[in-house]
């Protein structure tokens, strides 16, 4: 497995957060379990990519992509240099998110709230932390440390 980059940079595909924890979207269909997401597929590159997302199509594709929070570089925070890195780019994060939301087409919004509504109501009993989230990826409510961007 390549070594994961620090929190922020590009993401390599390493595939580490899914190994270790779930995704939002992964606690609702999977339901909470130990090891790697059951989504995660071998790129045949030596990395790994989500399924979730590679699967979707349609509309479906763009909530898809915002509930793993692609595009916003490794979002897996396992040191100390990671989450001074996460705490630097919460904000910035949190803008781009909602400009990725509002960029969304009625329909793409409908499946994303569905989804990220039904996620939020399964992963709250089962993890009531952090107070500030982030609002996608492996940093959303409910994450242990780490998010993700394939
Ligand atoms: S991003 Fe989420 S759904 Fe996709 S492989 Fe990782 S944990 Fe699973
Ligand atoms: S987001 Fe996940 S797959 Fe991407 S570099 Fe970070 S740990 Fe690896």
């Amino acid at each position: 497995m390549r070594p994961k980059p620090i929190y922020g940079a590009p993401c390599n595909n390493c595939g580490l957060c899914c190994v270790v924890s779930q995704c939002p979207i992964s606690l609702l269909v999977f339901g909470p379990r130990e090891g790697r997401c059951p989504a995660l597929e071998p790129d045949g590159l030596g990395g790994f990519r989500c399924g979730f997302v590679d699967h979707a199509e349609g509309d479906y594709r763009k909530p898809a992509e915002l509930m793993i929070g692609a595009g916003h570089g490794c979002d897996m925070a396992g040191t100390p240099q990671d989450y001074a890195e996460r705490e630097k780019r919460r904000p910035h994060i949190i803008r781009q998110a909602r400009r990725e939301e509002e960029a969304l087409t009625p329909d793409q919004r409908r499946i994303f709230l569905a989804w990220k509504t039904a996620a939020v109501a399964k992963i709250r009993p089962i993890q009531p932390g952090p107070t500030s989230p982030l609002p996608s990826g492996h940093g959303a409510p409910g994450k242990p440390p780490g998010e993700a961007e394939h």
